[in-house]
C-alpha cells in the first residue's frame, strides 16, 4: 500500500510537478527513520511534506493540530483529492465520534488528525494503539514550547504518544520557531539520536517592511490605500475598531468591509469569500482573521496597532505576497504604543487571588462540585458568565489562560463549529422514507445535490445556502432538518457558538490550587522579552529592520534587505547615482535577470530613485533599447 516514490505522489494526488524547496529534503529525511523539524514558513507547504511522507510510508499517519477549522479545512481537502481522512476533537458530538472509529477500524483511511487535548484520555491511547499508526506528526509544533508565543499545555501530552510508539518516526512543522523554540520542540518530543532540522530562511525577498510613525492613524490608512493598488488587509486589535477603520473608509470612497471573531459564522464566511472573490479590496480584521488564508495577491498588509510579538508580526505581515510578488508590510507606530503593549501585558497577569477567584466562580457556575468534573466537557458561555458575575472579559480570560497552564481548567474557545448532518438509512431505505416530511424532502433533496458524502459521514453543512438555493427560509431549512432528525432519517447537530470548558483534573479546594513560578513568574519575563522585540523592531530605526527580526528568529548571517523603509533612507543619503551610473546599474539589473523583468520588480528594487528610473526606461524604450510586453520589460539585442 505504500509508495515509495514521492514524485509520483505528489502529481497522482495533488497534480503538482515538483516540490517546494525543504519539501523533499524534510520527506527523505523521514523516509530514512530519522526524527525531524521542519521550519518552513507560513504558505511554504507544511502539509503536503507530511502528506506526502505519510503516503510515502503506507498505513495511518497521526497527526496532532491545535485547531478545530485547520483540522477541518485539511480532511476536507484530503477527502477532494480521495484520500481518506478523519479527526478527533473535542466539540464532535458521541455519534460523531462513533462514525469516525467505524470509519478507522474498517475503511482505508490514511490520516487521523487529532486536538492535542484527546490525549488526555487513557481510553483514547489505548484505542489508538490498536490503530497502529506508521507515522507521527506534530503541526503547529511550536505550540509545545513554553518559549513560543502560544504555548499550549495539552500539546505536552503528545509526550504520551512516544512513550507509547517508541519506535514510530517523528515529523514537527512548524511556521516560526526561535532556536530556542526549536531547540525546546526535539527536547520535548524525545526527538531520537540521529534527528535532523531544516530551516528555510524567513526572509521574503518581496515584501517591503516599513514602519510609519503616525498620530492620526486612520488618515495615514486612508492616504497609503489610495496611493497604492489591489488588495489589503488591515489588522487592528479591537473588534469595534474594526468596524469604524472599515466605515471611515467606505465613505472615502475604498472598498472595504470587517471581520472578527464575534461575528456570525455565515457573515465571516460570506466576507471573507468576497474578499477572496476580490469583490472587496480591503478587509479591516482583528487576528481572528487569517488562519487558513491562502489568497496568494495581497499587495499590502497594515498594522493598525503592534502585535506582541515578532513572531505574530510576521506571521500576519506575511500573509502579503504569496505570490512571490512586490508587497508591503506597513507597521502604524506612535510613542503611546509602547505603553499600551506595556500595561496589556500586566492585564494579561492578574493577582493570583484574582485567579482563584475565577475557578472557583466557573465550577459554582458550571455546578461542578467539589472532587467532581475529571475528564469533563461543559459549555460555557462566557458573555453570561461575565454579566452574572460583573467580571471583566480581559481578566477573566486571562485567568483563564493561566489555570489552563497550571493544569486546572482548559478554555476552548472555537466558535466556529457550524453544522453537520449525516443520513442514517440506506440509500434504498432512504427512498421508501420521503413523504413523511414534506419541508424535510426538499432540504434533503438540495443537500444531496450540494454536499457529497453524507451516506457515510457527518457532513458540515450550511442553512443559509440551502435556504438560498431553495428560495425558502433559514427558518423553514432549520425546521426541515429537525423534522427529519426527529423521524431518525438523519442525525443533525446544528452550530453551536458556545465555547467549552474542559476539566483535566477534578475540582479542587481553592487552598489546593497552584499557580506556579513556571506559570506565572517565568512566562511574565517570557512575554516581557518578546513584547520588547516587537517594540525594539518598531522603534529603532538605527539597522535593517529585517535584518533585526531575521537575527530575532536565529537565522545565521542575516543580511540587511535593502528595501525597508531603513534601508531606504539610507541608500537616498548616501548613493545620489549620477545619470551614467544610474544608466549602468539599471543595465546591470537587466543583464542580470537574462534581460526580462517584471516592471513592478523594477518598482521594488529601484523605488528610492523611482522617478529618475521611470524616466530612464522610458527614454530608453523611445530609443528602442527595450520593449514593453504584457507585465515585463525587455532589453533589445
Ligand atoms: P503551510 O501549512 O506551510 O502554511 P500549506 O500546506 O497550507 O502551507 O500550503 C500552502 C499552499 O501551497 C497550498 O495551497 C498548497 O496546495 C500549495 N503547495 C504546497 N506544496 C506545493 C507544491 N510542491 N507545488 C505547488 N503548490 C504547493
Ligand atoms: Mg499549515
Amino acid at each position: 500500500m505504500s509508495e515509495r516514490n514521492i514524485h509520483a505522489i505528489l502529481k497522482k494526488y495533488w497534480g503538482y510537478d515538483s516540490f517546494r524547496p525543504l519539501q523533499e529534503e524534510i520527506i527523505e529525511s523521514v523516509l530514512a527513520g530519522h526524527d525531524t523539524l521542519g521550519l518552513m514558513p507560513t504558505g511554504g507547504g507544511k502539509s503536503i511534506v507530511f502528506q506526502v511522507a505519510g503516503l510515502a510510508i503506507g498505513g495511518l499517519t497521526l497527526i496532532i493540530s491545535p485547531l478545530i477549522s485547520l483540522m477541518k479545512d485539511q480532511v476536507d481537502n484530503l477527502r477532494r483529492h480521495h484520500l481518506h481522512a478523519v479527526y478527533f476533537h473535542s466539540g464532535m458530538t458521541l455519534p460523531e465520534q462513533r462514525v469516525a472509529w467505524e470509519k478507522l477500524v474498517n475503511g482505508r483511511v490514511r490520516f487521523l488528525y487529532v486536538a492535542p487535548e484527546r490525549l488526555q484520555s487513557r481510553r483514547f491511547l489505548d484505542e489508538l494503539r490498536a490503530l497502529k499508526p506508521s507515522l507521527i506528526v506534530v503541526d503547529e509544533a511550536h505550540c509545545i514550547s513554553q518559549w513560543g508565543y502560544d504555548f499550549r499545555p495539552s500539546f505536552l501530552k503528545i509526550k504520551e504518544l512516544r512513550k507509547q510508539f517508541p519506535s514510530l518516526t517523528v515529523l514537527a512543522l512548524t511556521a516560526t520557531a526561535t532556536p530556542q523554540v526549536a531547540e525546546d520542540i526535539r527536547r520535548q518530543l524525545e526527538f531520537r539520536p540521529g534527528n535532523h532540522t531544516f530551516q528555510m530562511s524567513f526572509s521574503r525577498h518581496n515584501i517591503s517592511y516599513v514602519v510609519r510613525e503616525s498620530e492620526v492613524k486612520i488618515d495615514e490608512i486612508g492616504k497609503i490605500l489610495q496611493r497604492t493598488s489591489g488588495c489589503a488587509i488591515i489588522y487592528v486589535r479591537n473588534r469595534k475598531r474594526t468596524m469604524e477603520i472599515a466605515g471611515y473608509l467606505e465613505s472615502i470612497g475604498i472598498n472595504a468591509t470587517f471581520y472578527h471573531a464575534g461575528l456570525s459564522f455565515d457573515v465571516k464566511e460570506e466576507r471573507q469569500n468576497a474578499w477572496r472573490r476580490d469583490e472587496i479590496r480591503v478587509m479591516v480584521a482583528t487576528n481572528a482573521f487569517g488562519m487558513g488564508i491562502d489568497k496568494p495577491d495581497v499587495r499590502l498588509v497594515v498594522h493598525y496597532d503592534m502585535p506582541p510579538s515578532l513572531e505574530e508580526y510576521y506571521q500576519e505581515a506575511g500573509r502579503a505576497g504569496r505570490d512571490g510578488k512586490p508587497s508591503y508590510a506597513v507597521l502604524l507606530y506612535n510613542a503611546s504604543d509602547k505603553a499600551k503593549l506595556r500595561r496589556h501585558l500586566t492585564l494579561e497577569f492578574p493577582d493570583r487571588e484574582v485567579i482563584k477567584k475565577v475557578y472557583e466562580r466557573v465550577c459554582n457556575y458550571l455546578s461542578i462540585a467539589v472532587s467532581e468534573g475529571y475528564d469533563r466537557m461543559y459549555e460555557f458561555d462566557l458573555d453570561l458568565f461575565l454579566s452574572t458575575f460583573r467580571m471583566q472579559a480581559e481578566q477573566v480570560k486571562s485567568s483563564l489562560a493561566i489555570l489552563e497552564r497550571a493544569g486546572y481548567m482548559q478554555f476552548i474557545d472555537e466558535r466556529e463549529n457550524s453544522s453537520r448532518i449525516m443520513i442514517r438509512l440506506t440509500r434504498e431505505d432512504l427512498y421508501h422514507a420521503r413523504g413523511q416530511s414534506e419541508r424535510g424532502d426538499r432540504v434533503l433533496a438540495m443537500a444531496l445535490r450540494l454536499y457529497p458524502g453524507l451516506f457515510s459521514d457527518f457532513v458540515y453543512i450550511n442553512e443559509k445556502r440551502l435556504a438560498r438555493e431553495l428560495n425558502i427560509t433559514d427558518e423553514e431549512v432549520y425546521q426541515g432538518l429537525l423534522e427529519l432528525a426527529r423521524l431518525k432519517i438523519i442525525s443533525y447537530v446544528p452550530r453551536s457558538r458556545t465555547p467549552y470548558i474542559y476539566m483535566p483534573t477534578s475540582r479542587e479546594e481553592p487552598r489546593y490550587i497552584q499557580i506556579g513560578r513556571a506559570v506565572y513568574e517565568d512566562r511574565f519575563k517570557r512575554r516581557e522579552h518578546r513584547i520588547e522585540a516587537m517594540i525594539d523592531y518598531a522603534a529603532n530605526a538605527d539597522s535593517c529592520r529585517v535584518e533585526r527580526m531575521l537575527a530575532y528568529f536565529g537565522e545565521p548571517n542575516p543580511t540587511a534587505c535593502r528595501q525597508c523603509d531603513v534601508c531606504r533612507r539610507e541608500r537616498t543619503k548616501s548613493t545620489r547615482m549620477s545619470e551614467a551610473e544610474l544608466y549602468k546599474t539599471v543595465i546591470a539589473y537587466f543583464q542580470k535577470h537574462s534581460g526580462t523583468v517584471r516592471y513592478e520588480m523594477i518598482e521594488v528594487e529601484f523605488a528610492d530613485e523611482i522617478s529618475r528610473v521611470r524616466t530612464l526606461i522610458r527614454r530608453l524604450c523611445e530609443e528602442e533599447f527595450m520593449r514593453m510586453e504584457g507585465p515585463f520589460l525587455l532589453l533589445n539585442d
